[in-house]
């Protein structure tokens, strides 16, 4: 594909996130749908074309499990990355329209995004930092595909706000200011299965920023005397957020409003309290349960690599499974 803006037809909005939104486009001169991402970067024009020349190792990533690259191209102010469409949408829009996902086909999912990440990593040296639902694709072939990678350094440090978005699936050693590492993708990949399972975000009880979701429950009750700014001292905190700081200029400020506040506090749930796990107990085969607690060991040294969790019990369960995706991508 040679990509140009002018050859792409809108059809509607896909969604939208804190970088940006996604539309779905008809490529015209060769009939094929596409995602088209535009994100809005305020970076000088020598920027955009490092993140445009970087942007082209997805051009090299072929897998089953990862969403195909068509091209990327500079429309001011923005950056398009156009994608492989996937009809069915994201995960998280998925079991926000049908409930909670059987374990069975949790398990396809824990699967696939191994695989994935297995595949980036070892073949490309990439680690996905943004491993959650709404990353996670589906289509009516019943294929489950990952999105929206790190594979650009000066993309992950340019889009203002990843900060809030991301917050709620980073790893313990991350929000403490450690080393990305392919075992962060790990913990973000437990916390997305169990949202997953359950139909709803694990750490209900500081989501209350999230006003497209209706969560219900808390993991533990509320304890004002906990949330302090103090939980977590400011250079850490500013090692989880874009080099450029741009959340000032957007009217996000750690001090002020509620909605920064419940993110401290979740952050600081993460790092001090126990995991969340697959409960109740006894509702869910024994080996997703264990399969989840390992990917939710808090010490990153504990805890096993993408690759070495495609030996876990649960998988070889998961490659055996008769579950057929495909029908089940049928249901809605
Ligand atoms: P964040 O910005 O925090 O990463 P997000 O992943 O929801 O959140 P986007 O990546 O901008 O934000 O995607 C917005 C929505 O567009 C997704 O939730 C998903 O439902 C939809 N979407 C993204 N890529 C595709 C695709 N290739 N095919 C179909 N739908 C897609
Ligand atoms: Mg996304």
């Amino acid at each position: 594909f040679d990509l140009k803006n002018e050859d792409l037809k809108d059809l509607h909005e896909l969604g939208q996130g804190n970088g940006g939104s996604v539309k779905k486009v008809e490529h015209v001169p060769t009939k094929t749908m596409m995602a088209k991402k535009i994100v809005l970067i305020d970076a000088k024009p020598s920027v955009r074309k490092q993140i445009l020349r970087e942007l082209q190792i997805m051009h090299d990533c072929h897998s089953k499990y990862i969403i195909s690259f068509y091209g990327a191209f500079l429309a001011d102010p923005n950056i398009c990355i156009c994608m492989e469409y996937m009809d069915k949408g994201s995960l998280d829009n998925i079991y926000k329209k049908i409930g909670p996902i059987d374990i069975d086909i949790v398990g396809q999912v824990a699967f696939a995004v191994l695989e994935g990440l297995t595949y980036l990593y070892d073949v490309h040296r990439i680690i996905h930092r943004d491993i959650k639902p709404s990353n996670m694709l589906c289509n009516s072939r019943g294929e489950i595909k990952i999105c929206d990678f790190g594979v650009s350094g000066e993309l992950i440090n340019s889009i203002a706000d990843t900060f809030v978005g991301t917050s709620t699936y980073m790893s313990p050693e991350r929000i403490q200011g450690a080393q990305y590492t392919v075992k962060s993708d790990v913990w973000s990949l437990g916390i997305s299965l169990i949202e997953l399972a359950l139909g709803r975000f694990p750490f209900s009880e500081s989501t209350s920023d999230e006003s497209d979701s209706d969560f219900e429950g808390t993991l533990s009750p509320a304890r004002p005397g906990s949330i302090s700014l103090s939980g977590l001292p400011p250079a850490r905190m500013k090692r989880n957020t874009p080099k450029k700081d741009k959340r000032k200029s957007k009217g996000v400020s750690l001090q002020g409003g509620g909605m920064t506040m419940s993110i401290l506090e979740l952050l600081q749930h993460i790092v001090n309290e126990p995991a969340p796990r697959l409960t109740p107990e006894d509702r869910y085969p024994k080996e997703a349960e264990l399969f989840i607690d390992s990917c939710l060991l808090k010490d990153p040294d504990s805890r096993k690599t993408p690759k070495d969790l495609l030996n876990d019990a649960w998988m070889d369960q998961a490659r055996q499974s008769t579950v057929n995706l495909e029908d089940w991508a049928s249901t809605f």
